[in-house]
């Protein structure tokens, strides 16, 4: 007996809603069943892996151009190039 069956979610919807998940904002029931879909598809499984590396490494990316240390120090390499014995500003 099945009362009202969820829907299988296809591997292009689980694509097209990574994002969504990785950032937490799908709704319980979409969350529900793309995990579901991830506990027998191995590739979506896979998919999933690398998005949320990317856009780990996409965040760190985001947070260290934003900060200002790391602004300063990238803009004291960027002096340090300019020394140039033959040059005065
Ligand atoms: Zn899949």
């Amino acid at each position: 007996m099945t009362t009202a069956p969820v829907p299988d979610l296809s591997c292009r919807e689980l694509v097209e809603l990574v994002t969504d998940y990785l950032e937490g904002s799908l709704p319980a029931d979409e969350r529900t069943r793309f995990e579901l879909h991830l506990t027998y598809c191995a590739w979506c499984r896979t998919y999933l892996a690398q998005m949320r590396q990317i856009l780990e490494r996409a965040g760190e990316l985001t947070e260290a151009s934003l900060a200002p240390e790391a602004r300063d120090a990238l803009l004291a390499t960027f002096r340090d190039w300019k020394k140039d014995p033959g040059e005065s500003a």
